[in-house]
């Protein structure tokens, strides 16, 4: 569905989305330590989709888990784009491929793959290895079909839900935290730490705030029978830190790769994430000699160690295509990506490879393509972390990454026409009903 024609909407919010806007309902996709897991039982026929956010109102803190939690469960929305096939458009929705093949072979899915239209949704739950929970398919006249996963069958039933994605338009002000003005607007926290995110390469929201800070924000809200069940996306932010004011807008180019950039049509994204995992510390710098821990000589180390537990998730750090994925002496597990500029980045003594992945695959920045291991000759989980440039290795920590390509003259036209609309209303929503929040 073209963005252009969401509904918009400005009203007050309901009691409804006030309780959605808790922090709690983040924990359904991102943070595996709060009560949400417990909340919900997840067991693989559980459907979430079922699940009102009414029962979300409280975060209870579980004991801290193993590093792969296998119970966190993601919810997924994918919309038909023309030229999908359904299969195509599984694949957006972090599927497991033998899964979207088992998904295809059921026959009410069968029926679906040959009517498939552009601006449907779809809908999954999956478990964060992308094995699927259930998955609802919106359909032109006929109600919603929900697939649910049975032991190793999928279940199919008609269900009247009316699935909706709404636009949604807020502003606040800073008086104390990011998170204290977000909750008062009720902006859901996936949103507030998408702005974060995407103004990271600009301010640094634990360090720049200034109270009297303002910002809108612009996104999508995922409604079923009239609910909000999940924050959607962020479509257009503005921060304005300290009286300069930090804009950007979402823009989908003729491929299907989204990103933030300036109205301008300047890109926001980093080339390059400085570290492949999320929370971690150097355990062993980048040296041209040092006494090896297991072949005990001096030689160079040709990388970053960085300290983590078996099974923490490693993420591309950059838009790259899988050249090896495999045993390589002592890198034990190995996988390199190579980026443009002649990059290629080595991610060693990995316990296992992220669903798809192998050589010839591309994938994007930030994707998690391997999971941290003790493989090859290795004293303990670490993630070794190589980068390379023309075949030589480069300190990852020190040299300078290359910033994100700009946008090719031949998407102008395609940008405008997408974001012109934004750009206006965040215009508009620029320095109204700012009402004291936090
Ligand atoms: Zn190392």
């Amino acid at each position: 569905m073209p963005l252009t024609k969401l509904r918009i909407l400005t009203h007050r919010m309901t009691s409804a989305e006030r309780r959605f806007s808790l922090r709690t309902l983040v924990a359904l996709s991102s943070l595996p330590l709060f009560g949400v897991v417990a909340a919900f039982g997840l067991a693989p026929d559980t459907n979430t989709l079922d699940i009102t956010p009414e029962t979300i109102t409280e975060s209870i803190t579980l004991p801290v888990l193993a590093s792969v939690n296998t119970n966190t469960t993601f919810e997924r929305e994918s919309v038909i784009r023309s030229g999908d096939t359904l299969s195509s458009a599984l694949a957006r929705l972090n599927i497991d491929a033998l899964e979207i093949q088992g998904l295809l072979a059921t026959d009410a899915v069968r029926q679906l793959s040959s009517s498939i239209r552009s601006g449907k949704r779809i809908q999954a739950t999956t478990t964060q290895d992308g094995q699927l929970l259930t998955i609802q398919f919106e359909r032109g006249n006929a109600p919603a079909l929900t697939i649910r996963r049975q032991g190793d069958s999928y279940v199919a039933a008609e269900s009247s839900a009316v699935l909706e994605t709404r636009v949604v338009m807020r502003s606040g002000r800073i008086l104390s935290s990011l998170y204290g003005a977000t909750d008062s607007a009720g902006i859901p926290d996936k949103i507030a730490n998408q702005m974060a995110e995407t103004f990271s390469t600009s301010l640094d929201f634990r360090e720049d705030l200034r109270r009297g800070d303002t910002f809108s924000v612009i996104y999508t809200v995922n409604y079923r029978n009239g609910e909000p069940v999940s924050a959607g996306q962020l479509l257009a932010a503005e921060f304005v830190n300290s009286g300069k004011p930090y804009r950007a807008v979402l823009f989908r180019d003729t491929s299907g790769n989204e990103g933030f950039y300036t109205p301008e049509g300047e890109s926001l994204k980093k080339g390059f994430l400085r570290s492949p995992l999320e929370f971690s510390r150097v355990t062993s710098s980048f040296t041209n000699s040092r006494k090896h821990p297991i072949y005990g000589f001096h030689r160079a180390h040709t990388g970053v160690d960085f300290g983590a537990p078996t099974g923490t998730r490693v993420k591309a750090t950059g838009d790259a295509k899988v050249v090896f994925a495999g045993r390589r002496g002592g890198y034990g597990n190995l996988l390199i990506l190579k980026h443009s500029n002649g990059f290629e980045t080595y991610y060693a003594h990995l316990s296992a490879f992220a669903t798809g992945i192998r050589p010839g695959r591309s994938v994007n920045q930030g994707q998690v393509v391997a999971y941290v291991g003790t493989t090859g000759a290795s004293t303990g989980p670490h993630l070794h972390y190589e980068v390379r440039i023309a075949g030589r290795p480069q300190n990852p920590m020190a040299i300078k990454l290359p910033g994100a390509p700009p946008l090719a003259v031949a998407q102008r036209a395609r940008f405008l026409q997408q974001t012109a609309d934004w750009s206006d209303k965040l215009a508009l929503l620029r320095g109204t009903n700012l009402a004291a929040l936090d």
